[in-house]
């Protein structure tokens, strides 16, 4: 028996941090490490930034918690805000993406049983998805080991081939309700829906009458160069749910959706102790004051060509070890690794750097999306110093 009282979940890294200020992080021993983790893309304006711990620290002195028994004018905004900046019209606030996954669920069965089409309840879901940990979100995503003694599965998912639209046709039956598909694959490979891919299933969904939602839990919130990803394709869902970087750090996540889906939530349907408290809510006003300041999403794009072109650079120069073609959008990057990419991420660590992983041997960076032209530079040189060190 190990000496944590944890339950072991995790395989974590003999490595512990005291504090972190933008895309710095100190460890217990003094070492500083550039992250180009975020969180996993939860810290989108860095460690500590400045707005995020003014707002968090002077709601704290006002009001914590109220429960969603009261009017708690802060959600108002929010909910106003994301939606003026989207296609929702309504919003559901939670603690987590899967919160999120599982609210966007119950509100397509609901919409089908209210629209006097119950026997609609089945969800098409895709190859290398990733929505959460809960019961039924572990089989909505794709990953064997997710599920893995965890029978006997929810059901109502079917699953189709992503970017493949007859896949996702040949699914389609009478109790088909919708179709749950993140813009930008995170866990499963930063794989990016092609933007055609993406209009298609919009013109699928719109022609079997079913609901276009999309999980932008990892992809959603500034990552991609647009507030959310599914803009890319200049098409409009009809749920999103969104998580991550929308609180900063603090547990934030959303369910939005349009007028006519959201309709089917009434009093008592669905409910949450904690979502949208005024913390929570304090912080994702802050974190949505950066993201739609003018010119924020220009500095996005362009940090995000410069970390692009950069690590094009290194592919030339390590390709025993990396490759192109980079895969993502903005700052959702996924470089193909040729060396198994834990082993690289090692070597990074070693170099002061912080990156992840994901499916297909792919090294995922989500940096925190203030990063500057010269911390990407900073990073650059520490990656080329730890792939030198696997050469050796
Ligand atoms: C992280 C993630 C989730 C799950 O979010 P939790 O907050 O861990 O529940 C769901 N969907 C996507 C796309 C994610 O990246």
């Amino acid at each position: 028996m190990s000496d944590s009282h944890l339950m072991s979940t995790y395989a974590r890294q003999p490595l512990s941090f005291s504090h972190g200020n933008g895309v710095w992080l100190t460890a217990e021993d003094g070492r500083r490490y550039l992250d180009l983790t975020a969180g996993i893309g939860v810290n989108a304006m860095g460690h500590c930034h400045p707005h995020l711990v003014e707002a968090l620290n002077r709601q704290a002195g006002k009001l914590w918690h109220l429960s969603n028994l009261y009017e708690i004018p802060q959600q108002e905004r929010l909910a106003d805000r994301l939606c003026a900046a989207s296609f929702a019209d309504r919003v559901f606030f939670t603690n987590s993406g899967a919160e999120a996954n599982e609210t966007a669920l119950k509100l397509a069965r609901r919409h089908f049983d209210l629209t006097g089409q119950p026997e609609r309840w089945r969800t098409i879901v895709f190859d290398g998805a990733f929505h959460g940990r809960t019961l039924a979100t572990i089989v909505a995503g794709d990953g064997e080991k997710y599920r893995e003694g965890y029978a006997p599965h929810a059901p109502g998912f079917d699953r189709a081939q992503f970017n493949d639209i007859d896949s996702v046709r040949a699914l389609i039956g009478p109790e088909t309700a919708a179709i749950l598909i993140e813009p930008v694959q995170g866990e499963g490979g930063v794989r990016c829906a092609d933007p055609a891919f993406m209009r298609a299933l919009r013109a699928l969904a719109d022609e079997h009458g079913l609901l276009l939602m999309v999980d932008e839990v990892q992809c959603g919130n500034g990552r991609t160069g647009k507030l959310y990803a599914h803009e890319w394709s200049g098409i409009t869902p009809d749920v999103l749910t969104t998580a991550k970087g929308l609180g900063g750090g603090f547990p934030l996540s959303a369910c939005m959706a349009t007028e006519r889906v959201a309709n089917a939530f009434g009093p008592g349907n669905h409910g949450t102790t904690f979502g949208g408290n005024p913390l929570a809510m304090a912080v994702g006003n802050a974190v949505l004051d950066i993201l739609t300041a003018p010119g924020f999403m220009d500095h996005v794009c362009t940090v995000a060509e410069h970390l692009r072109a950069g690590l094009s650079n290194l592919a030339t120069r390590y390709p025993q070890h990396i490759s192109e073609p980079l895969r993502g959008l903005g700052l959702m990057i996924g470089l193909p690794a040729h060396t198994p990419n834990t082993r690289i991420v090692q070597a990074c660590q070693d170099h002061g750097l912080m990156v992840l992983t994901a499916r297909d041997n792919i090294i995922r960076l989500l940096p925190a999306l203030v990063i500057t032209p010269a911390e990407v530079d900073q990073a650059l040189q520490k990656m080329a110093a730890a792939l030198d060190s696997l050469a050796a």
